[in-house]
């Protein structure tokens, strides 16, 4: 028995918190008494004075993979990032998978993050070897994570309609050699992942992420999830997240990319959609209906310049949200205390009325409980409570982000930044002490990956010379795209409230 002592008690509706003491057995806490209440000679006893504790944060989307390309770009919309994908990411060995993973679980774990939801990539198909090497890096850190290989059988070149076509021909000729690893061997290699899974579901859970649905066939969609379905397995994929890719969807499907899914029967309560932005209100009133979660993950939106999500609205058509990073190519870091501030920040800037912003305790609710429902583990995190994992965040009262202590849950979203983070326990194990994960190596580990990525970039340099030459062009294209006035027309209904066109700057009117 483990007895948290003397700390207050995380309550958003307590300016200060609540004087209390947790007791935990193995990894579960199994009441939360008044404060000195036990008297168990045999408990072992963490003293919480002048800490506020937390429950841990959780990460509703990431990808560990970017834990190698933090602050590799600028001035990249999304259309430009998935063009560079191929040299970011290339020629990774195991280990570099394992080395961007654990990159990735550390800075999550010391800026107070106890869960994530990684979708994970391996070019040009998941491997054992490559889940075992990120699965391998969590464990070694505690992080609890639902990994999800990213899957998709159409390269970025050929789900964008015309693209190829677009290209100058030496270029379009290798663009269109470019393939992914195959529909039925990537499908087969879920397959066996799924069959041969051996982490406990509830610290390391295998999920399906078909990548982003108009870089997938609706045959291979549905493949996907078969698998998920016949092994009970959580799914996220991308959904609208750049406004060239809603159009992308409309183009090759017909549909919204929204619709497109549920035409694939991929909407239920085991799938969250990262980002969402570019949807409309018959598409959130497809994702409220059917149970399904969004993570939100502005910094990310704002950093690629994608738009900004309409939260408010999906709260109203009944959707859970979450709360997420994206990985570090994107990001760039994995502090989930500045994704809470950019969707408090964000929610601000689209001219609507200060009750319709998103408030602390809501962004503080999404990115504990919020983000819980999109790994699928709400029955046993997310929450301080009876029954609940004792994944838990002690915040130091003394730093300078809690001094005064106004109100806590205002001082979490709008000043804290990872610095007050003292001690973080995951299952009742202590994995960060002083704000520093346990066990690692940070010269070492700086070492490694500092030689990793210069080894890696020598064999790459085709690869981005290639990408950069084309970076105009794609980007044109793309803008392109995203004009088609079918996007104006999807956003109609959404009256003021409605965003503005990221491109135009016009009210989503028709
Ligand atoms: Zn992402």
């Amino acid at each position: 028995m483990l007895v948290i002592t003397g700390g207050s008690l995380h309550n958003v509706a307590a300016a200060r918190g609540e004087p209390a003491d947790i007791v935990i057995e193995g990894d579960t806490i199994v009441d939360i008494v008044a404060p000195g209440a036990v008297r168990n000679a045999n408990a072992e006893v963490m003293d919480a004075s002048r800490r506020l504790i937390i429950p841990g944060l959780i990460n509703g989307h990431t990808h560990s993979h970017g834990g190698l390309s933090k602050g590799a770009g600028d001035l990249w919309g999304l259309d430009l990032l998935l063009n560079a994908a191929p040299w970011i990411g290339g020629h990774r060995r195991h280990d570099d998978k394992h080395l961007a993973a654990l990159i990735t679980a550390v800075e999550m774990v010391e800026k107070g993050a106890t869960a994530c939801y990684d979708l994970f990539f391996e070019f040009p198909a998941p491997t054992p070897e490559g889940m075992e090497a990120v699965a391998s890096a969590y464990a070694k850190v505690g992080l609890r994570a639902v990994v999800a290989p990213m899957v998709a059988d159409l390269t970025f070149y050929q789900a964008v309609p015309g693209l190829i076509d677009a290209l100058p021909d030496d270029a379009r000729d290798h663009a269109a050699r470019l393939r992914m690893g195959g529909a039925d061997a990537t499908i087969a290699a879920l397959r066996r992942l799924a069959e041969t899974w051996s982490y406990p579901r509830d610290r390391l859970r295998l999920g399906i992420a078909p990548t982003i649905p108009h870089h997938c066939t609706r045959e291979f969609m549905m493949a996907c999830r078969d698998v998920a379905r016949d092994h009970d397995l959580p799914m996220q994929t991308h959904v609208s997240e750049a406004k060239y890719q809603s159009v992308s969807a409309f183009k090759v499907f017909g549909m919204s990319t929204t619709e497109i899914m549920d035409a694939c029967g991929l909407v239920g309560p085991w799938l969250s959609a990262a980002h969402a932005i570019w949807i409309g209100e018959s598409d959130m009133d497809i994702l409220g209906r059917k149970g399904a979660q969004v993570s939100h993950n502005a910094a990310a939106n704002m950093r690629l310049g994608s738009g900004i999500a309409a939260v408010r609205e999906y709260m109203r058509h009944g959707v859970a949200v979450g709360i997420g990073t994206d990985g570090s190519a994107s990001s760039d870091n994995q502090n989930m205390f500045e994704a809470m501030r950019a969707a408090a920040f964000v929610s601000r800037v689209r001219g609507v009325p200060p009750h319709d912003w998103v408030s602390t305790g809501e962004a503080f609710t999404m990115a504990t409980e919020g983000s819980a429902r999109v790994l699928g583990m709400q029955d046993f995190i997310g929450r301080i409570a009876k029954g609940y994992k004792a994944d838990l965040v002690l915040l130091d009262l003394d730093h300078a982000n809690f001094v005064p202590l106004n109100n806590a849950t205002n001082q979490i979203v709008f000043t804290e930044n990872g610095g007050a983070v003292d001690r973080v326990l995951i299952g009742g194990k202590l994995v960060v002490a002083g704000g520093r994960a346990i066990g690692i190596d940070r010269a070492a580990l700086a070492a490694e990956a500092n030689a990793a990525v210069d080894r890696l970039a020598a064999l790459n340099a085709d690869a981005r010379r290639f990408a950069e030459r084309l970076e105009p062009i794609v980007t044109n294209f793309c803008r392109g795209l995203a004009d088609d006035d079918r996007m104006h027309r999807l956003h109609r209904d959404l009256g003021p409230l409605q965003p503005r066109c990221a491109h135009c700057g016009k009210p989503m009117h028709g």
